[in-house]
């Protein structure tokens, strides 16, 4: 297969934090089929995380490679922003199946269980009660559980470290994760979070370009990564506009508070406009009284 890949845009002829060393241009390169027949089914596994309901997402590879030259919005700002919904435990909530389903039709499985040639793992897969549904080596299936929402992993995370909350199965691959480290300044927090995104890259450096190539095979870390290299250059932010539906956005400019959506800008114009007929009135009350 050949596989995609995504060049910094952002790369830089200046080293930061004054580490020893040469510098190279660098690649992400993406290399992950994408689904078809996708389908949303009743929850397949045995386990459920505190009780919560799940669902499933079934599909097949069939070879197509994925190709984030195709992709309007990068991944990472698409995922933070699906909608959820609470569940029957009130710190945990779930990504609503159809936008999880759009999401995987145009990104591919965020992570996905298939048949193991692995004794050890087989046994352990039919035991969760995996196996009956995967038949051809194709097949895919990607659990979805209830998982901490944005206020519990941001209390968990004043008492503990990011590391030890990435042990607790109701935090990992969570969307709740990555919306507290987009918007998070703990340097602990971060460092965690960025080690938790390197974990297993393996890198070779191209003969031709001279470029360190990265290869990696699932959507998590691809967003993982480009979480890490968007913070460090302080781009993620939250949007002012309290309505606004895709609040998790990338800046453009240091100073930007809204995002580019036509509502918000339209909302941060009336704001404007309020606030200065609010500051001008009070000046003519003052004119007059003089
Ligand atoms: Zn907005």
């Amino acid at each position: 297969m050949v596989a995609q890949q995504i060049r910094s845009k952002n790369s830089s002829t200046r080293r930061k934090g004054g580490r020893n060393g040469y510098e190279f241009p660098s690649v992400i390169e993406t290399d992950w089929q994408l689904p078809k027949d996708l389908e949303v089914k009743p929850f397949a596994g045995k386990r459920r995380y505190m009780g919560t309901d799940g669902y499933s997402i079934f599909g097949r590879l069939e070879g197509r490679p994925v190709n984030p030259a195709k992709w309007k919005e990068p991944p990472h700002r698409t995922f933070v922003n699906l909608p959820c919904k609470p569940t029957s435990v009130p710190e945990m909530e779930m990504i609503d199946p159809n936008a999880m389903l759009g999401f995987i039709r145009r990104c591919g499985f965020l992570y996905a269980i298939s048949q193991s040639d692995d004794p050890r793992m087989a046994r352990g897969m039919s035991r969760l009660g995996y196996s009956d549904h995967l038949n051809g080596a194709d097949d895919r299936l990607m659990p979805v559980e209830g998982s901490r929402n944005l206020q519990s992993i941001s209390e968990l995370a004043l008492g503990l470290s990011l590391k030890s909350l990435l042990e607790d199965p109701t935090v990992p691959l969570s969307q709740a994760l990555l919306k507290f480290v987009w918007q998070s300044n703990d340097r602990q927090i971060l460092a965690d979070f960025a080690q938790h995104a390197s974990r297993g890259l393996a890198s070779y450096c191209d003969f031709e370009t001279g470029e360190i190539i990265t290869t990696i095979k699932s959507v998590w870390a691809l967003v993982c990564l480009l979480i890490v290299r968007d913070r460090a250059a302080g781009r993620t932010a939250v949007c002012a506009n309290p309505e606004c539906p895709a609040p998790y956005f990338l800046k453009s400019r240091k100073t930007q508070k809204i995002c580019e959506a036509g509502e918000c800008v339209a909302w941060a114009q009336r704001n404007y406009a309020r606030k200065w007929w609010r500051e001008n009135e009070s000046k003519a009350a003052k004119g007059v009284a003089k």
